[in-house]
């Protein structure tokens, strides 16, 4: 059993919000760079330069990314060996939330109840989804995100026998629905599989895997690729004005199902996607 102090977990989301808002993980970064240098549309490429600048700026000058800091999502897997000391974990998560927005002078953008709508000025709560895991590490992925394009984000319950073109115009339908809304270039999530909430665990949870890896399943990796291709074919493009960077990338990740259903979710992210992970 190893002890692992909660302030441990408190001092790193801190760092992790403040990182996360101010720079850009490589993967997505190196994409924004190499469309621009391959966009053909001319306002196209012009709102991708202005893209890399902005990503400059904000991480030379320590500023964040997009004026929406999101709402944070933090997928936290304690392995079963760790026995936390201090607080109790979800309030540790949520104080890290807290000293990052605050420290990091992020915008506060949560409120406490759906329908009251008074903001809780600290950000919090997060989204916290826990997973045990084998060993006695604890590893920590924290992704704030907009609601830009969360909001054009769709659940589809298909049924079996619409397969995989189903799921095909499923993707491919709610990319043409949010059009401009959801600020692309765009990264699409996709969960195919489970239940109602597990598809939808799985497709946020697509949008923290890097960009440029595959499924290890070769017909979701093909599908990958194909959809990819597909949705760049769109002509939305950079700020929805047109090209072919429509999304910087597409993760796809499945889970078993019902043999009367096929669940698929899209979460739609802007290409300020967001995500660190560091393990403890
Ligand atoms: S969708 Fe993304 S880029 Fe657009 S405002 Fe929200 S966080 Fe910013």
């Amino acid at each position: 059993m190893r002890t692992v102090n909660t302030d441990i977990i408190i001092d790193n989301i801190k760092e992790m919000c403040i990182e996360a808002n101010y720079e850009l993980s490589s993967d997505v970064s190196e994409r924004i760079i190499q469309a621009e240098k391959t966009e053909d549309n001319a306002i196209g490429k012009r709102i991708l330069g202005q893209l890399v600048e902005n990503m400059d700026i904000a991480k030379n000058d320590r500023i964040p990314i997009c004026q929406d800091t999101g709402m944070t999502t933090v997928f936290l897997k304690v392995g079963q060996d760790v026995h936390f000391e201090g607080m109790y974990i979800e309030d540790a998560v949520n104080e890290g939330i807290r000293r990052g927005y605050e420290e990091g002078y992020l915008r506060k953008s949560v409120v406490g109840d759906p329908l009251d709508r008074i903001n809780t000025k600290d950000n919090t709560p997060g989204i916290i989804h826990y997973e045990i895991t084998k060993g006695d590490k604890v590893e920590i992925t924290i992704a704030p995100k907009g609601f830009g394009s969360e909001n054009m984000s769709r659940v589809y319950m298909l049924k079996p026998a619409d397969a995989v073109e189903g799921v095909k115009n499923a993707v491919l339908e709610t990319v043409r629905l949010a059009g401009p809304n959801a600020c692309p270039p765009i990264v699409v999530g996709v969960g195919i599989g489970g239940n109602f909430e597990k598809c939808t665990y799985l497709a946020k949870k697509a949008l923290t895997r890097k960009l440029g890896s595959h499924s290890d399943k070769p017909h979701i990796a093909a599908l990958e690729d194909e959809l990819y291709e597909a949705i760049n074919k769109l002509d939305i493009g950079p700020g929805g004005l047109g090209g072919k960077t429509t999304a910087l990338g597409i993760n796809i990740e499945t889970y078993p199902t019902h043999i009367a259903g096929m669940p698929v979710a899209i979460n739609i992210c802007c290409h300020v996607n967001r995500h660190v992970t560091r393990t403890i």
